[in-house]
């Protein structure tokens, strides 16, 4: 049965030490869903080990995000707790970190009005804008990962019966996360050393231009002057290490948020806000997209980039591996903690300040003026297929070879 008992206290482990590096008097603060409560309790415990002053926990239940979807007045969508969002900033000043676990239902919203869910979403981000830019700033530690509950696991193995979905669900994410190896802390130091190595590899390049070609795809994204590839554990304010998202697959920067041109189609469906988003394109000029289309969720894209007008650009460029561990299990997850792991991506929106040289000390306006893209979402989609030709043009304009059939060349 999985996952067993060790599985989880390694899962917890894994959380607290390597996510988010619990440090001595620190304040925990943890967000799940009540579904994921085995698992919380073990971070609790494996927090205060490590010497945790306090561990908040903050439980969501979807159930009732749908109650009020479906019953609550309007209004109620336009209104967010600033009680709530103060806390989280209180958080962060004291130097709190931060475990998600993040596993929303995809089709939890299937059947609800998109411009409610839009109304809420841009509620909130623009509430939490000050502690959501912390986050992004990476001046408190910070830690996604996914919990497998009957809900998601059902629409990622729909075949299967719900018992057998959920078994089937954790398999993946024990070996995405390496909790089932004898030693997952020491794996993750070998992993993020070698992500570490292909970040340094790419910062000596400085590439002014990243060129995507794959069918439906024909993109030119220019890269800003000073811009930094990242991947793997990251250094907070304090310079303790910890990683944001566990699985972790990518290498990703930040492109020049007026310098994006082409068409770029997605290649695995986006769970936005609980509706799913799938077989879209964008087309962009100077930047900015001009033209969209989807098979699906279309009112979800389009509310998507009408967050404002930087949800138009791209905050991030990441570069992931067709051949690699999350891709090769070949499952859709629904997920993006998953998905974006399995697949080149891009971001539509907010673009991380510590993707530009000197960026975390920068005024809103000068990461603007360096082309770092400003908004209230941060979004991303996958675009990567064994099918994906990815080049770089060196700042002399010499074009070589980055990706060729969705892998490494270089
Ligand atoms: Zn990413
Ligand atoms: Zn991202």
């Amino acid at each position: 049965m999985y996952p067993s008992k060790q599985h989880l206290e390694n899962y917890a482990a894994l959380a607290v030490n390597v996510g988010v590096n619990v440090q001595q008097g620190q304040t925990v603060v943890v967000m799940a869903p009540i579904t994921a409560a085995p698992l919380v309790r073990l971070i609790a415990s494996k927090a205060y080990e490590a010497g945790a002053k306090n561990v908040h926990v903050e439980y969501n239940d979807e159930e009732l995000s749908l109650i009020k979807y479906k019953k609550a007045p309007e209004e109620a969508f336009s209104e967010y707790p600033m009680w709530r969002a103060k806390a989280w900033e209180e958080y962060v000043e004291t130097g709190a970190a931060f475990i998600q676990i993040y596993c929303p239902n995809p089709d939890l919203l299937n059947g609800v009005d998109p411009a409610r869910v839009a109304t809420a979403s841009k509620t909130a981000s623009a509430a939490l804008s000050g502690y959501r830019g912390s986050l992004m700033n990476h001046t408190n530690a910070w830690s996604l990962i996914s919990y497998a509950t009957p809900e998601w696991a059902a629409k990622v193995f729909p075949g299967l019966a719900p018992e057998e979905a959920v078994q089937k669900l954790w398999e993946r994410i024990i070996d995405a996360t390496r909790i089932g190896l004898e030693d997952p802390i020491q794996a993750w130091k070998e992993h993020n050393a070698k992500l570490l190595q292909v970040v340094e590899q790419l910062n000596r390049k400085r590439y002014k231009q990243l060129q995507y070609e794959a069918p439906g795809t024909s993109l030119t994204v220019e890269l800003p002057e000073g811009h930094i590839w990242l991947g793997g554990s990251k250094a907070n304010a304090k310079g303790i290490f910890f990683n944001p998202n566990m699985p972790t697959e990518e290498v990703f920067t930040m492109p020049h948020k007026d310098g994006v041109n082409g068409t770029v189609r997605s290649t695995k469906p986006l769970n936005y806000n609980g509706q799913v988003i799938n077989g879209f394109s964008l087309t962009f000029k100077d930047g900015r997209v001009t033209d969209y289309s989807a098979e699906q969720g279309y009112e979800a894209l389009s509310n998507l980039l009408k967050t404002d007008e930087g949800a138009r650009h791209l905050g991030e460029v990441a570069l992931v591996p067709h051949d690699s561990p999350i891709s090769n299990s070949n499952v859709i997850f629904f997920n993006t903690l998953y998905d974006e792991n399995a697949s080149c991506h891009l971001a539509l929106g907010q673009a991380y300040p510590v993707n530009l040289e000197g960026g975390t000390k920068m005024s809103p306006e000068e990461l603007l003026a360096h082309g770092a893209n400003r908004s209230l979402t941060h979004e991303d989609f996958m675009i990567g297929s064994p099918d994906m030709n990815i080049d770089g043009v060196t700042q002399a304009g010499t074009r070589e070879p980055i990706f060729r059939n969705g892998n490494w060349v270089i």
